[in-house]
């Protein structure tokens, strides 16, 4: 199981960056605490540097997470300006990164960009900086900024629910893409589950399967590009964990076979009809 160490940048005696009736440090434990709820459901072990509105210091949290050998080291930031004009989302890792923070940047940050991009903000870009959290931890580590609190666009979307959900699904799904994070109780109970994918029977819809494994149909429809039709097939490959590229393929092509054995099945019912209009005409 992972073990990933989620930082809310600040709290306590230290509120960083505020503005437009907003402070950084309940930012920062919002995010963290809405992401540490949406994992907990995952097999993925988590440690927070803080819960609550406490003064963690920076060396408290980065020796924690060494202590403890964390796989990621994940700080959450928000960013202010004194142009309130500047706006948007950006991540950083280490100025000489390790492979595991680059896999990680490459990961978490468009998925989490997009949103920002999707509600009207804008992406930043992947950077490099030579922070003491991404310098001083042993793990891959990521910190992202998420916004500027001194924008009052980036601020209204801060304030949203449904905005705060999508970018907790958003980083979610990087999770799951970057350590192949299984849902809890699906491992080993059902057999479909351990072999990570499912057949479509008849009759099944993506809400069945979704809710049989304890997914949704969002999570699924993400994991299987194949089905973004939203329609299941008899015979459908279903995955239920991130597949790899060949898998990908595979199920596209096999959707493409059910579609032309639906197709052939089709023409050989309009092939007998023509044959019995001919019989009769003769
Ligand atoms: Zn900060």
């Amino acid at each position: 199981m992972p073990k990933i160490y989620l930082r809310a940048g600040h709290g306590g005696t230290s509120p960083g960056t505020t503005g437009n009736g907003l402070v950084e440090k309940q930012e920062t434990l919002k995010h963290v605490l809405a992401l540490a709820a949406a994992l907990s459901e995952y097999e993925a072990e988590l440690k927070l540097a803080r819960t609550g509105d406490a003064t963690v210091s920076l060396s408290a949290s980065i020796s924690e997470a060494n202590r403890w050998g964390a796989d990621l080291y994940y700080s959450s930031h928000v960013n202010g300006f004194s142009d309130s004009r500047a706006f948007g989302y950006e991540s950083y890792i280490y100025t000489s990164p390790s492979a595991g923070s680059i896999r990680a940047q490459n990961i978490l940050h468009p998925r989490q960009a997009a949103v920002w991009v999707r509600w009207g903000s804008r992406d930043r870009g992947m950077k490099r900086a030579d922070f003491a959290e991404l310098r001083d931890t042993v793990m891959p580590a990521i910190l992202v900024e998420q916004g500027f609190i001194s924008n009052p666009g980036d601020a209204g979307l801060l304030k949203q629910g449904s905005f705060l959900n999508e970018l907790t699904s958003a980083t979610v799904q990087g999770f799951v893409e970057l350590y192949g994070l299984q849902r809890k109780g699906t491992v080993g109970k059902d057999p479909a589950a351990k072999t990570g994918k499912h057949l479509a029977a008849a009759g099944e819809t993506l809400q069945t399967v979704a809710e049989r494994y304890k997914l949704t149909v969002a999570e699924l429809m993400l994991l299987n590009p194949h089905l973004a039709d939203g329609v299941l097939l008899e015979g459908d490959i279903v995955y239920l964990t991130t597949p790899g590229e060949l898998e990908k393929e595979f199920a596209l092509l096999n959707r493409e076979l059910l579609l032309c054995r639906k197709k052939l099945k089709e023409f050989q019912v309009i092939g007998s009809q023509i044959q019995s209009l001919s019989q009769q005409l003769t």
